[in-house]
């Protein structure tokens, strides 16, 4: 079964065409990378497939359910991390995790293996007991990044994870989706920076005004575009 399937989608905001028709499919298991420059429609792409914005036409499924019909069951299955994501900066880092568990537990001893599980993920040592208005860019992050994983989603949608994060940073976040996508979970990730989304996507489309311009596996799409990296064959496939 594909995880996501998108079908002719369409999202108008007055004359502005956000999203122009976008067709794609998503495997089970895959981390997908979609691509574009600011401004091409990514955000309003995710929102739809997390059930936080009504397409304006065409359907989405997500695991065999309709977004629109069966948003409830949808979002069962689904964790979304916006780019502009906070947490209640009065807490302490553990706290936060401990209050979301609640959301998620059915039991105490569920809700211990739920904050266990995201302690291992967040890898934030002791400063998990101080307050997140303490925290770094990168360690607020890291503890979304938690509480995204913590109750094991089937698809993890996650909006330019690194923005605003330096190299060393960064590079821990890839590797904790990386290392994660490794047990099996679908994670379909937003971003403007090309090069990160190669790193860590097995399949990537470009989108550009609202419409996916190019798509398939990194290797396979710099062959086809003679291309160094996949900022080059964006370029080059804009231009065609
Ligand atoms: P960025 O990388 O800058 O976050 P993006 O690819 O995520 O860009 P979107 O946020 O999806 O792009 O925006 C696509 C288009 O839709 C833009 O022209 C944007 O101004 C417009 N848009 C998005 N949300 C709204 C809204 N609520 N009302 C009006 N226009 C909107």
């Amino acid at each position: 079964m594909q995880a996501v399937i998108i079908q002719n989608l369409y999202k108008n905001f007055g004359n502005i065409k956000a999203v122009d028709g976008i067709s794609l499919e998503i495997a089970q298991g895959e981390i997908f990378g979609l691509i574009g420059p600011n401004g091409a429609g990514k955000t309003t792409t995710l929102r739809m497939i997390a059930t936080l914005l009504k397409p304006s036409s065409g359907t989405i499924e997500v695991f065999g359910f309709n977004v629109e019909k069966e948003d409830n069951r949808v979002r069962e299955l689904i964790s979304y991390l916006p780019e502009e994501a906070g947490a209640y900066k009065n807490l302490r880092g553990i706290d936060y995790l401990k209050f979301m568990a609640g959301f998620y537990a059915r039991n105490g001893n569920d809700k211990n293996k739920i904050i266990e599980k995201a302690l291992e993920i967040a890898r934030l040592g002791n400063r998990i007991n101080d307050r997140i208005r303490t925290y770094s860019k990168g360690m607020v992050r890291k503890l979304l990044l938690a509480r995204a994983l913590m109750h094991n989603p089937k698809l993890l949608i996650l909006d330019e994870p690194t923005s605003g994060l330096d190299v060393m940073n960064s590079l821990e976040i890839r590797n904790l989706i990386i290392d994660y996508a490794k047990g099996g979970t679908t994670v379909i990730v937003s971003s403007h920076n090309m090069l990160e989304v190669e790193y860590l996507s097995d399949r990537v489309a470009f989108i550009h005004n609202g419409k996916i311009i190019e798509s398939g596996v990194p290797a396979e799409l710099r062959n086809k575009y003679q291309a160094e990296n996949l900022e080059q064959v964006f370029v080059k496939s804009i231009r065609q």
